[in-house]
């Protein structure tokens, strides 16, 4: 049964995939959550009484969660393969100087940097304090939706393999799984490249792109992803990876059929919330922190 034929209620009667993929039509920013029902269902985390992110009113502790959830976010890419060479970057809010943020050092092993290694960097590039080089590109792009976003605690950007073939088909995730919904327009596209991103009127627009969204498509070049904590940014990053592999599979594979606009906006109710993306990040990173008790106990 293809989309286009199928009258069943939870699968969409458009034909294809064409809107999904606007090809120079698609404004910068797109529609956001802002624009949903305020009847909304519980997520699956709220549903489990999951607490969700910790914050600590004094700063130092909660500097050091921020910085220690860096350092599982690159461990989580590193072993789901997404670290390539030298590519990609994850960077925390300072909770004391908020225009200023955390990061790796440039050429640092996703899966061997560890806290005290980061960087803090301000808002015009200067590194206020750690020891290694700063990698361009991530101060031109994160320093950008960092100050588009106040609520943006954490970013993450990385070249993995599905995200990069995704990026060129210029093309927005569509809903065909329960985990594509958490997408559910909540992402966007930026339709440009320009070479890589080593001017600040890049960082501009994509953080302009990025809109309002949890993500953006950066088109020839792969994903990015945002979060009101660290942990879900990584996360959305992570799932956003696995949707584009999915959906890459099945269009190879046949027709996929597209969910209901309806039914893709209720799952995005359940599975797309910060909290949700708090809370698988929290799953996955207990694995990582048993085998590195002495990083993950400081
Ligand atoms: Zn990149």
């Amino acid at each position: 049964m293809s989309a286009s034929s199928s009258s069943a209620s939870w699968a969409s009667s458009s034909t294809g995939f064409s809107e999904f993929c606007p090809r120079g039509t698609s404004p910068a920013t797109a529609s956001n959550s802002q624009e949903r029902s305020m009847s909304k269902p519980l997520s699956i985390a709220e549903q489990a009484g999951i607490p969700g992110s910790p914050e600590f009113s004094d700063v130092e502790s909660e500097r050091r969660r921020r910085k220690i959830a860096v350092i599982g976010g690159y461990r989580i890419l590193s072993k789901f393969g997404l670290d390539e060479g030298i590519s990609g970057h994850i960077t925390a809010r300072d909770p004391e100087e908020p225009e200023t943020f955390w990061t790796a050092p440039f050429g640092r092993h996703f899966s061997q940097v560890l806290p005290e290694e980061l960087l803090h960097v301000a808002s015009d590039g200067t590194v206020i304090s750690g020891d290694g080089p700063l990698n361009r590109a991530a101060f031109v792009i994160h320093s950008k939706v960092h100050e588009a976003r106040p609520d943006v605690i954490g970013a993450v950007h990385a070249h993995g393999l599905n995200g990069k073939a995704f990026s060129s088909l210029h093309c927005r995730l569509a809903p065909i799984t329960q985990d594509a919904c958490a997408f559910h327009e909540d992402h966007s596209i930026y339709e440009e490249y320009h070479g890589v991103a080593l001017d600040e009127e890049e960082g501009i627009r994509i953080a302009t792109a990025l809109g309002s969204n949890k993500a953006v498509i950066l088109t020839n070049h792969g994903h990015l992803t945002v979060g009101t904590s660290v942990e879900s940014a990584v996360w959305w990053y992570v799932s956003m990876e696995r949707s584009m592999q999915a959906e890459l599979a099945a269009r190879a594979a046949g027709d996929p059929v597209v969910l209901h606009e309806k039914i893709a906006a209720q799952t995005y109710e359940a599975v797309g919330t910060e909290k949700v993306g708090w809370f698988a990040y929290s799953t996955i990173i207990q694995k990582i922190a048993a085998d590195e008790p002495e990083v993950f106990a400081r």
